[in-house]
C-alpha cells in the first residue's frame, strides 16, 4: 500500500481512515504513535502485524479529555481525576479496570487497560472527529528505537499503513509514564516524561517496578508485559558507562575501539575524533538528553559501528525515563566508573 503524508489540515481525512478500520501514524508529544479504532479488534491486530508486534503486550487507548475515561474504565479512583487535573493532556498512561467494550485485541486479554490524553492538539482533534479511542503503540517496528520524527517512523513503516500525520518532531522524545492505579500503593510501570518526583507529589508513596531499573530474571513476570521484551536496540551493541561525566568521557576514550559509535553530552564530544559521535544535549539537561536518545540510538543503524559507548545521565527525574531506555537499548550492559 502506499502511504499517505497529512498535515494538521486533513484532520477529517485522518479521522475517516482510522473508522475505516486503517492505520495512522499519529504525532504526539513523547514518540510517534501507530494508530487503529481501538474498539475495532481487526484494525487493531492490524497493528500488531505492521510492527511484528508480541501478541501478549498490549497497546494503550489514547483519549482527548479525562470525560472519555468512564466510557471504556470502571472503578475509577478519584486518584485518577487527580492525576488527570495535573497531568492530562501529557504524558502520563494509567492502567485502571476496563469495561468489556474494550476489545481483548487491546489489552491482551487483561481486565486492565492502559489509558492516555496526549498533548498534541492534531492528534486529539483527530480522536474527537473519529469519536473512537484510538489505540496506539510507538510507531516502531518492534524492538527498534521509537519515532520522535515523522521521517523515522516512515523508515520502519513505509508501505505497511494507510497515512501518516507529520506534526513535526516530538517535544519529550521518550514515551509516556505507565503508572498502575490498580493496586495499592499505585505502582510505576514505566518512566517517562511526568516524573516520578511529581507523580509521589499527587499520590504519596508509589512503588517502582523492578523491571524499571534491572533486567528481569528468566521466569520473572513484570506487571507492564512489554518490559520482558528487548526493547529500543541499534543493530550494534550498546555499552553504558555510568558515574561523574568527567569521568564516564575518560573511560569510554579509554576503552573505544577503532570504528566504535559514541553517544556523549555536548561538552564531550571533541574528545572522539575519528569516530561516529551523536550528542545528547548539555550533560545538565535530561529534557535535551530525552529528546535526542531516540535519534541518537537509531542514526547508528545507518553507519557501521561495530560496538556503541554511551554516557548515562543520573536517575533522577526525567534523567529516569532516560537511563531506563539506554540500559534497555544495552540489555543492562552498564560498566559503573
Ligand atoms: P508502547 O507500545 O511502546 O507504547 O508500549 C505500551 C506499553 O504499555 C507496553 O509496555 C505495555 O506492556 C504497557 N501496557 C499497556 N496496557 C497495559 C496494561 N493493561 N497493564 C500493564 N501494562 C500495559
Ligand atoms: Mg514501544
Amino acid at each position: 500500500m502506499e502511504t499517505q503524508r497529512l498535515t494538521a489540515h486533513d484532520i477529517e481525512r485522518a479521522a475517516g481512515i482510522l473508522t475505516s478500520g486503517g492505520l495512522v501514524g499519529i504525532p504526539t508529544e513523547t514518540v510517534y504513535g501507530l494508530g487503529a479504532n481501538g474498539l475495532d479488534p481487526e484494525a487493531v491486530h492490524a497493528i500488531f502485524e505492521a510492527k511484528g508486534r508480541p501478541q501478549d503486550n498490549p497497546l494503550i487507548l489514547h483519549i482527548p479529555d479525562a470525560g472519555w475515561l468512564e466510557r471504556y474504565c470502571r472503578d475509577i479512583p478519584p486518584a485518577a481525576y487527580a492525576l488527570a487535573r495535573r497531568f492530562w493532556p501529557g504524558p502520563l498512561t494509567m492502567i485502571l479496570p476496563r469495561r468489556p467494550l474494550v476489545p481483548d485485541a487491546v489489552t491482551a486479554g487483561l481486565d486492565t487497560v492502559g489509558m492516555r490524553c496526549p498533548a498534541c492538539d492534531v492528534t486529539r482533534e483527530v480522536i474527537v472527529a473519529a469519536d473512537v479511542p484510538v489505540a496506539a503503540p510507538s510507531g516502531n517496528t518492534s524492538g527498534r528505537p521509537s519515532p520522535t520524527t515523522a521521517a523515522a517512523m516512515l523508515e520502519d513503516m513505509e508501505g505497511k499503513i494507510d497515512a501518516i500525520l507529520d506534526g513535526g518532531p516530538c517535544a519529550v522524545g521518550v514515551e509516556s509514564t505507565i503508572i498502575d492505579l490498580t493496586v495499592t500503593p499505585p505502582r510505576l510501570l514505566r518512566p517517562g516524561g511526568v516524573t516520578l518526583e511529581e507523580l509521589e507529589e499527587v499520590l504519596g508513596s508509589v512503588e517502582v517496578d523492578p523491571a524499571v531499573r534491572r533486567l528481569m530474571a528468566p521466569g520473572e513476570q513484570p506487571k507492564a508485559p512489554g518490559m520482558k521484551y528487548r526493547h529500543y536496540a541499534p543493530k550494534a551493541p550498546v555499552t553504558v558507562v555510568k558515574g561523574e561525566p568527567g569521568c564516564t568521557a575518560a573511560y569510554i576514550q579509554l576503552n573505544m575501539e577503532e570504528g566504535d559509535g559514541i553517544i556523549c553530552f555536548d561538552e564531550y564530544r571533541h574528545l572522539f575524533p575519528g569516530h561516529p559521535v551523536e550528542t545528547l544535549g548539555p550533560a545538565a539537561d535530561p529534557a535535551a538528553q530525552a529528546r535526542h536518545i531516540f535519534e541518537a540510538l537509531r542514526s547508528f543503524d545507518h553507519l557501521s559501528v561495530a560496538g556503541i559507548w554511551a554516557q548515562s545521565p543520573e536517575d533522577a527525574g526525567i534523567g529516569l525515563a532516560v537511563t531506563n531506555r539506554l540500559n534497555k537499548a544495552a540489555g543492562f550492559h552498564i560498566i559503573r566508573v
